[in-house]
């Protein structure tokens, strides 16, 4: 090859998407493809709340740049949402990204030099392992068990820590185990990160979308520094518009080099899209009514789906505490692993989901699943995995 491409991307993959292609085919062959691969709420009957557009079609007549940052008054209103949480943090603290997924690169690169480490979950959102790769740094996982209801162990966290170790990753609830943290779990990973002087990052993405109890975010957790990640993407129901924020927890101002470090690289992107910021501005609101009715539709849907597994010995689930996706173990697989289990469910019921091993180690054996559709679709979808399950030994 006389133009090899950059090394560094060599292991990088997004299993969530790289499914697509088997089931693009089966399409172009005529066949109609059930996709519970991407969490997109929007891909099904939730929409984006009347306020929000509103807010977003006025915003859309300013066509200029925003503030690299993000535009004062949206900041603002980030600051106050999260406040409203129990999150100690002023609008300064605050930088508007292109969804949280910008605010994650931007952050792991301002944190990891070439060769250090970032500890994840094991499973999790595949861009945490493969982001690092892209600056010559790696992730860490550090496996969470089915057994343990998918909940980090903060010895088995520590026991990950080496000197290279730089910053702790949690996400509660999680994708793609719908797993909460439990308070004190999450007030031991917090004092774990702040004893070794690993930056703490919460990815609150999923944080208003949980069924029982709220979860608690490592931003609440009084004491030391919290990058908390955040943005409109899945409580908000705007995945498309590509709307995050990250938000820096940071009471002796221990973390101001690395948010100027961040700001470095926000400036060199320019900003964010004006209209986001906006809509934020105008409408970012806490216990806002439409997260309320989409958290109804999604208890009722994961009821569904725990049920239907419950019923059969092919499968088995942690049911979901929070998010949209259940993270199903595959107990009769047929001697397949969950990549080949999950393209011959494809193949054979024309319903697309996402092999656990996409998500790291961890998750082998298992797939992903989402549970955003009504009820009559989702029980079509469950009559067609569990009976491709129970055929599967
Ligand atoms: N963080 C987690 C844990 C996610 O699951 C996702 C998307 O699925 C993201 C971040 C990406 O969010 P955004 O759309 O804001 O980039």
């Amino acid at each position: 090859m006389p133009y090899p491409p950059a090394e560094r991307f060599a292991g990088v993959s997004y299993a969530i998407r790289d499914v697509l292609g088997p089931a693009r085919e089966l399409e172009r062959q005529g066949h109609e493809v059930l996709k519970l691969n991407i969490g997109d709420p929007c891909k099904f009957d939730f929409q984006p709340p009347g306020p929000l557009l509103e807010a977003f079609r006025a915003g859309a007549s300013d066509g200029g740049y925003g503030d690299s940052q993000g535009n004062p008054d949206a900041r603002e209103a980030v600051a106050a949402y999260e406040r409203a949480r129990g999150i100690a943090v002023d609008e300064e603290d605050v930088i508007i990204t292109t969804g949280t997924s910008e605010a994650l690169g931007l952050l792991l690169s301002s944190v990891l030099n070439p060769g250090e480490e970032v500890l994840i979950p094991g499973p999790a959102y595949p861009p945490y392992t493969s982001l690092p790769l892209a600056f010559a740094a790696k992730a860490v996982a550090y496996p969470c068990k089915a057994e343990d209801g998918w909940a980090p162990d903060p010895e088995v966290v520590r026991a990950h820590i080496t000197e290279k170790t730089r910053a702790l990753v949690v996400i509660s609830p999680n994708n793609p185990t719908g797993s909460v943290i439990p308070r004190p779990t999450m007030r031991a990973l917090c004092e774990l990160a702040w004893e070794h002087d690993l930056v703490m990052i919460t990815d609150d993405i999923y944080w208003e979308l949980a069924f029982d109890e709220q979860p608690t975010s490592a931003g609440q957790v009084d004491g030391g520094p919290v990058v908390v990640l955040d943005g409109l993407s899945k409580s908000w129901l705007v995945p498309g518009w590509r709307a995050g924020w990250m938000a820096f927890r940071d009471p002796d101002d221990e973390l101001s080099d690395i948010q100027e470090t961040v700001m470095k690289q926000a400036r060199l992107r320019l900003s964010s899209p004006t209209p986001v910021h906006h809509a934020i501005a105008n409408a970012l609101e806490p216990n806002a009514p439409h997260v309320k009715e989409a958290v109804d539709r999604l208890r009722t849907r994961v009821d569904l789906v725990a049920s239907r597994i419950e019923e059969t010995d092919a499968l088995r689930l942690v049911k979901p505490k929070g998010a949209f996706y259940a993270f199903v173990g595959i107990e009769q697989s047929g001697g397949r692993d969950d990549k080949t289990w999950v393209l011959d469910l494809l193949k054979e019921e024309k319903v697309l989901t996402v092999h656990g091993s996409g998500f790291g180690q961890a998750g082998q054996g298992h797939f992903r699943m989402v549970f955003l559709p009504p009820e009559d679709v989702l029980a079509d979808a469950m009559d067609r995995i569990v009976s491709f399950a129970e055929r599967g030994a």
